[in-house]
């Protein structure tokens, strides 16, 4: 391993891996380290890995759409043979309850109307024809299970979704960072694994590379914090956290697998679904079952933590969620035994990302991904490069923006949406799902 490169990754989860291969494009010649064994081993392997197309803003639905055509088309994206084989793309579409609480959708088809994303209005019938296990009986609001009126139907139907074709899940979250890996390192890139990042060096008012846990040295003009839950940590150690208006913190999570109904298919017929009315989110997961993830209604605490200490195991939140799904769907079993995954989102108070530069010339993060941005990896990644190429050519991002093209959407987006110096957006949903 050499001691000096064009560009020092810290992290390689799926974003970091993505901005490797990325910035290797550009002819940067990139070591990534992560402190865990192998690539996607963080927060990455828990990911729930959906693909989806609609967001509350304007940018996050035109990023998630350009997105999409990176997963449907991923060997050519990658150009790389990977020895484990190459993670599959289920595109069995995502499908959204409309309830008053979300506006009945109008603002998603809105964008999603003005950047041609296909959908689908389904009313009650055509939802069951797809789910037929499901009851449309309304919950709303979400409820623990110890708050009176759970499990209780407070009145009507659900009366329609949005469906869009567009979307579906990653099975195997991992594997596709594996393939980015592949894919950087068959362009040069270099990957550390089993060393902690532990100081930023700087001389000259400018990043000069990174400091390990063995004591050695790593210099490069350029340093990405792509650190997922640890990403304020590594801010702090740069001296870059200063101007942030926009700040992370690592945030619990427990996500859900049990097993499909009795006579339902639901891993081969079943579909993404997003359901406000009862705070869940869920799609199929592998061995017939589904996963059950919180949409972070108000009823569940909020579990801010410590990423180097937080309890790993499943608390009675696992048992919320799995009973939240059995109002849906009455004849859920809820077995005894409990899987699935605890991990951590790194979170900002507006629930969108930073891709950014920072105060610290050199000093770049792509941070924040509030557990929703792996679909964004790849689009993500190379609109790091794009800024990176941009700050190191002497471009004022802070001042005059960036602007990204989407070339498979034929747009561009300005990449100051994304900046540590924004205000905190309003029209985010405030919630995982952006
Ligand atoms: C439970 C859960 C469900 C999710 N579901 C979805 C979903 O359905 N759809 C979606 O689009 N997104 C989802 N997400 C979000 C998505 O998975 C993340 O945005 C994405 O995985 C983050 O990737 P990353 O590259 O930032 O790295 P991470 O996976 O966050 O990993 C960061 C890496 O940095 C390394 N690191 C940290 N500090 C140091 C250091 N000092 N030195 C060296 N290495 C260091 C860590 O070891 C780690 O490997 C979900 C996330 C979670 C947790």
């Amino acid at each position: 391993m050499a001691q000096d490169y064009d560009a020092v990754i810290i992290g390689a989860g799926v974003i970091g891996a993505a901005t490797a291969f990325e910035l290797a494009k550009t002819g940067r010649r990139t070591l990534s380290v992560d402190k865990l064994p192998a690539a996607g081993y963080g927060p990455t392997s828990n990911s729930c890995a959906i693909i989806r197309v609609h967001y509350s803003t304007f940018d996050g639905t035109a990023l998630a759409y350009e997105g999409y055509f990176y997963w449907k088309d991923w060997a050519r994206y990658l150009d790389a043979e990977d020895e484990r084989g190459l993670a599959g793309f289920n595109e069995c579409g995502c499908l959204i309850m409309r309830t008053e609480h979300n506006g009945h959708l109008e603002r998603h088809c809105d964008l999603a109307a003005a950047l041609d994303i296909p959908f689908e209005i389904w009313d009650r019938a055509r939802i069951v024809e797809k789910l037929p296990v499901y009851d449309l009986k309304r919950f709303w609001p979400p409820k623990r299970m110890e708050q009176d009126g759970f499990g209780e139907p407070t009145g009507g139907e659900v009366e329609s979704a949005v469906f869009f074709p567009t979307a579906g899940y990653i099975s195997d979250p991992q594997l596709a960072t594996h393939n980015l890996q592949r894919a950087a390192e068959a362009k040069g890139s270099e990957f550390l694994f089993g060393r902690e990042v532990v100081e930023i060096l700087k001389s000259d008012g400018r990043v000069s590379g990174v400091r390990l846990d063995d004591g050695s040295e790593i210099s490069a003009p350029v340093v990405i914090n792509v650190a997922g839950p640890h990403s304020a940590q590594i801010n702090a150690m740069a001296g870059a956290a200063g101007d942030m208006k926009i700040t992370t913190r690592a945030l619990r999570q427990e996500v859900v697998h049990v097993p499909s109904p009795e006579g339902f298919d639901f891993e081969r017929l079943g579909t993404v679904v997003s359901d406000s009315d009862i705070g869940c989110y869920c799609r199929p997961e592998t061995g017939n079952h589904i996963l059950v993830g919180s949409e972070d209604p108000e009823c569940d605490p909020r579990e801010f933590v410590d990423a180097d200490a937080y309890d790993r195991e499943f608390t009675d939140q696992w048992t919320h969620q799995a009973h939240r799904m059995g109002q849906r769907i009455p004849t859920l079993g809820i077995p005894n035994r409990t899987r699935g995954a605890v991990d951590l989102y790194d979170v900002t108070e507006d629930w969108i990302p930073i891709y950014d530069r920072s105060q610290v010339p050199g000093f770049y993060m792509a941070i924040g991904s509030s557990g929703n941005q792996f679909k964004n990896a790849p689009v993500a990644a190379k609109m790091m490069a794009a800024l990176v190429d941009y700050c190191e050519a002497g471009g004022d991002h802070d001042a005059e923006p960036l602007q990204f093209p989407l070339d498979h959407i034929g747009r561009s987006i300005d990449v100051g949406f994304y900046s540590r110096l924004r205000e905190i957006n309003a029209e985010s949903s405030f919630s995982v799902l952006g």
